[in-house]
Parts: C-alpha cells; structure tokens; sequence
C-alpha cells in the first residue's frame, strides 16, 4: 500500500476528512465520487486498525472472508480512481470557533467549510512494570503484526475482547502455546470466537488473572500475573506479551474543541454531527459506536452525506 504524500495546495477547501481509516476512506469515496472539493490527510500510510486484522470475516460481500491488508488495499483504490486526493499530515490542533475551520498540522495549516473527524483509535497499554520498557521487544499490541517472531515460543495474550482471542488464534500458527490472561471468568469475546479458541489445544486460559509485571533486559524473559480471586502469583517464563485489552479514542488534538465523552471519544447524533455545525465524526473515535468496519464504513457514508447537505446550505 502507498504511503500519504507531502503536498499541501491549496490550503482550502470545502471538505476535510481526517483520518483513513473504513470510516474517513468511505466518506472519501462518497465526496470524491459526487465532485465536491475534498482531501484526506493521514497521518500514517491509510488503512487504519484493519491492516493489522489478519482476517476479516464479518464484512459483508466476502464469503470466505477477506485479508484486513486487502480490503483497505481496495477501499483506498476505490476511493482514488475517484480522484480523492489523500496527504501526509497529522492535524495537531484546530480552530473550529468560526465558520471557517482552521487546521494546524505538523507543517503548515489548513482550512475547510467542513470536517469530517475518522482518526480511530489507538491499542490502549495495561500500565504494568517493564511494558514500556519491553515494547518492541517482546511486547507488542498486534499479533497479526509481530506473531511470525514467535515461531516456536510460549507467549501470553492479555485480554479477553474479540481482538485478544482472534489474535491468540491466530498465534497457534506460531507459538506452540498461547497463555490468554483474563481479568474475569467469562470473555467479552462473541461465541463464535470464544467456542474456535476452546477448541483450540495450545490456548490455556488463565482466568481472573491480571497481569503485574514483565521481566527482561534486552527482550521478555517472564510475566507475573496474579489471580484476583486466591492473591496467588505466578511467574510464567514466556517469550513474548501481547497486549490487546482496548483501545483509546485518537481525539488529544480535538481537546477544547469539540464535545467528547468522559473517555475523551466525539460525541455525534444520528447524523453522525458534533457539537459544532459542519464538524462531523464517523468510526471508532465515536462514542458509542459498536466499532465494527461495516458500522464505520456506514457511519462515514451518513457523515459525508449530511456534510455535504450543510455544504450546499452555506453555498446558498
Ligand atoms: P474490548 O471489546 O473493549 O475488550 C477489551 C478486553 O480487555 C476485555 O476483555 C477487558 O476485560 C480487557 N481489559 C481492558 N482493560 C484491561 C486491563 N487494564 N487489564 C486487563 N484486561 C483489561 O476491545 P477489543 O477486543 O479490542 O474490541 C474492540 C471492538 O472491536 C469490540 O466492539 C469488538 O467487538 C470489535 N472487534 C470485532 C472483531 C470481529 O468481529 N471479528 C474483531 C476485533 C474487534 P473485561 O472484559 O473484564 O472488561
């Protein structure tokens, strides 16, 4: 996939999408498809959370599911062969006080009629001793990403969503055993998820369990976790920590700005709008979204819509 590029000209224009991820490419193809003068910047190369989805099996139109790397691969063309133009910036800080809004990026500033907000989400960290430390060398937040390493090895999930366990799947190709630490006794995970991993004999849960510390110099050597229930602490000699409990809204320079949720995500109505007329938000930077593809791609299409209906209101 190609990564955004550098150019910025002109600094205006009607639309602005940030982000391109489901959400920010599927208004881009909406926008760029009915001609209105749009960009997308991006920080990263687009793609979003999915590209590190090994499989994608609940998106429509793909019976024996899809690649997460191919199906944003073919979003993002779609949304060029329409001429969406996308660039490399991150937006640091906005102005959106006055009817123009005002765009601060790492390199110059932009300004829009009006913005849609996609910038997803981030892995959240567990905050437990040696993660910081360790991350990039034993600990990472993506399995799909970092699992090839482990061929072999004993490594541990900590979580208990749909990303921890289909990640922990997904290292039984490797590993030749999957720990899965949970904080409680029953996973957040949909069935069909949890019943593949029960099947699956190199996982072994480890129920109410939290983690305390991870131990190691130069890459993981140990976990510690303790069960919640007894107090009793175990040291399990791994070789790699997967950290897979969550994620946090990407809003830091949205602060002030817009309305967020008390875990700092957009808060929009039904026609995906904020606060502020003609900023809207669409995907998992939104609070209470059910933070699927297919929800942010239709969350995406219902923000470029109604943006273009407040675009033609301030046209006249
Ligand atoms: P999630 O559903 O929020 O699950 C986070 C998991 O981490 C929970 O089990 C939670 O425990 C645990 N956790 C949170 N903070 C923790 C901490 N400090 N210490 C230990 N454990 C902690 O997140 P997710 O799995 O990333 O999923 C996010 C969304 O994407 C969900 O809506 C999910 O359905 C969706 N998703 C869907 C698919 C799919 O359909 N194939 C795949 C991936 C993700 P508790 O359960 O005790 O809270």
């Amino acid at each position: 996939m190609t990564a955004a590029t550098n150019e910025i000209s002109p600094e205006y224009h009607d639309l602005i999408i940030i982000g391109a991820g489901p959400a920010g490419l599927a208004a881009g193809i909406y926008a760029a498809r009915d001609k209105q003068d749009v960009v997308l910047l991006e920080k990263l190369s687009p793609g979003g959370q999915v590209l590190s989805t090994d499989l994608v099996e609940n998106y429509p139109g793909f019976p024996e599911g899809i690649g997460g790397f191919e199906l944003m691969d073919g979003i993002r063309k779609q949304a060029e062969r329409f001429g969406l133009t996308i660039l490399g910036h991150e937006v640091e800080s906005v102005d959106f006080t006055g009817d123009v809004k005002h765009l601060f990026l790492n390199s110059g500033s932009m300004s829009a009629l009006s913005v849609i907000a996609a910038t997803g989400a981030q892995p959240r960290k567990v905050g437990i001793q040696g993660e910081a430390l360790l991350t990039g060398k034993g600990v990472s937040y993506c399995g799909t990403c970092d699992g090839p390493f482990y061929r072999d090895a004993v490594v541990a999930v900590i979580g208990g969503g749909d990303t921890a366990v289909q990640e922990a799947i997904f290292l039984t190709r490797f590993a030749s055993r999957v720990y899965v630490i949970h904080r409680r006794d029953e996973l957040r995970a949909t069935k069909i998820i949890q019943e593949r991993a029960f099947a699956n004999e190199k996982i072994k849960f480890l129920w109410d369990t939290v983690p305390i510390s991870i131990q190691g110099e130069s890459s993981v050597e140990d976990l510690k976790v303790r069960n919640v229930k007894s107090g009793e602490e175990t040291t399990l000699n791994i070789e790699g920590v997967f950290v897979l409990v969550g994620t946090s809204p990407v809003t830091e320079f949205l602060k002030g700005a817009i309305g967020l949720d008390d875990q700092g995500f957009i808060k929009v109505d039904r026609r995906q709008e904020t606060n502020i007329p003609g900023v809207f938000a669409a995907g998992d930077v939104t609070s209470e979204t059910p933070r699927q593809i297919a929800t942010a791609v239709g969350e995406g299409v219902t923000a470029v819509l109604n943006a273009e209906e407040y675009l033609e209101e301030q046209r006249g």
